[in-house]
């Protein structure tokens, strides 16, 4: 049962992290990135706790996930990679949220298509705040902050989409204030959403501040994440 003994480990560093500043378990999720891993591995981290899981591929999650999404109605499943247009019909179709949205033609497509939902989809925005990832809205000036904005109004127009909060990936490094530079970059970031866009009407927030993987979830929580994004921790030996 080595997934779900990582799963021990990680939620004991959890909450060490948590009692050292003051924050509560509760408030935050560990998703187990499932991505290139086998629905059985997915079924032994769902009985192990884990009930949110992260995608990076639109078709092979949709084909991978369609029973296990059935037998665990409770189980929420999010795109985290990179969304190609190509594959928004599908995607606005088969996930609970769409962690990566990274540029303004994409909110078309999924609006387009996620009329055919119960419930609206759940969006996070990407927030380019290191050197290491190339996608996500950059968060560096003015200019920047506009064009995030414009997609953000576009969102707030969409009835079948509704803004969760805001997503980044740090540079992949051991020099930990560079990391954490990163993270307080999204933290920052989404300060500036909230001010600009204080009240969203269909049950919209600001709320996920998702940030953290396996190497730097710890710093992550320190800094304020609500959402990590767990995956060879979980799934690797
Ligand atoms: C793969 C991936 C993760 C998980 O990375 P690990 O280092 O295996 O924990 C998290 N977020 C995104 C966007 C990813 O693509």
């Amino acid at each position: 049962m080595a997934i779900a003994e990582n799963i021990n480990k990680i939620e004991e560093e959890i909450q060490k992290t948590c009692d050292k500043t003051g924050r509560k378990r509760g408030e935050i999720t560990l998703m187990g990135v499932s991505k290139f891993e086998p629905v059985e591995k997915l079924e032994q981290a769902f009985n192990a706790g884990i009930h949110c899981f992260g995608e990076s591929r639109v078709k092979e999650a949709a084909e991978k996930l369609a029973d296990f999404k059935e037998n665990h109605p409770e189980a929420r499943i999010h795109l985290i990679g990179s969304l190609q247009r190509n594959k928004a019909k599908q995607a606005a179709l088969f996930f609970d949220c769409i962690q990566s949205v990274d540029r303004e033609e994409l909110v078309a497509e999924l609006e387009k298509h996620s009329c055919l939902r119960n419930e609206p989809l759940s969006v996070l925005f990407e927030l380019h705040t290191g050197e290491e990832s190339k996608s996500g809205f950059a968060v560096n000036n003015d200019a920047d902050f506009n064009t995030l904005f414009k997609t953000v109004e576009l969102v707030l127009n969409c009835e079948k989409l509704k803004p969760a909060g805001v997503m980044t990936m740090a540079p992949y490094t051991t020099d930990t204030s560079l990391i954490r530079a990163s993270f307080r970059q999204l933290v920052k970031a989404r300060k500036e959403l909230e001010k600009r866009f204080p009240k969203i009407e269909n049950g919209g927030s600001w709320e996920v501040l998702s940030m953290g993987m396996s190497n730097d979830y710890k710093i992550a929580i320190e800094e304020g994440s609500t959402l990590l994004r767990v995956g060879s921790a979980i799934f690797k030996e």
